[in-house]
């Protein structure tokens, strides 16, 4: 299921472009054209879910796959294999594309939250 005027969706599909970091049959992980961090990362499901309000029980696998690929991604950072996972859900906690993401962030410390 895809959304035509969903940006993501679009770099799913290929008809916008993005740095792809990893992929798999359910996930993209694209670079964040607007890095907040040095490593900074969208974890990206490849089905069109607004956000964890849209989450369904029958679609709910995908958060477990969105971790398991932050695993992955941390297990390839070189050096400190800290990471921070953040998810804007709805505009006012900062959601601004919706189609549901986790923004992987590295490369720095983080105290602040
Ligand atoms: P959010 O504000 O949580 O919805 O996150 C959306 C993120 O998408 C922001 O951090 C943007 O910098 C990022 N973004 C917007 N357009 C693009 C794009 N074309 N390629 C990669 N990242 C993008
Ligand atoms: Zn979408």
């Amino acid at each position: 299921m895809s959304s035509h005027d969903c940006l993501f969706c679009k770099i799913i599909s290929g008809d916008i472009s993005a740095t792809v970091v990893d992929q798999n049959d359910d996930i993209l992980v694209i670079k964040d054209i607007h890095p907040k961090a040095p490593i900074h990362y969208l974890i990206i499901p490849k089905i069109h879910i607004k956000n964890i309000q849209d989450l369904q029980e029958e679609n709910s696998r995908y958060i477990a796959k969105m971790m398991l690929m932050a695993k992955k991604l941390s297990q390839k950072l070189s050096g400190d294999q800290s990471f921070r996972l953040i998810m804007n859900n709805g505009a006012q906690a900062g959601q601004s594309v919706f189609h549901m993401h986790c923004h992987f962030l590295s490369g720095k410390v983080m105290n602040d939250f």
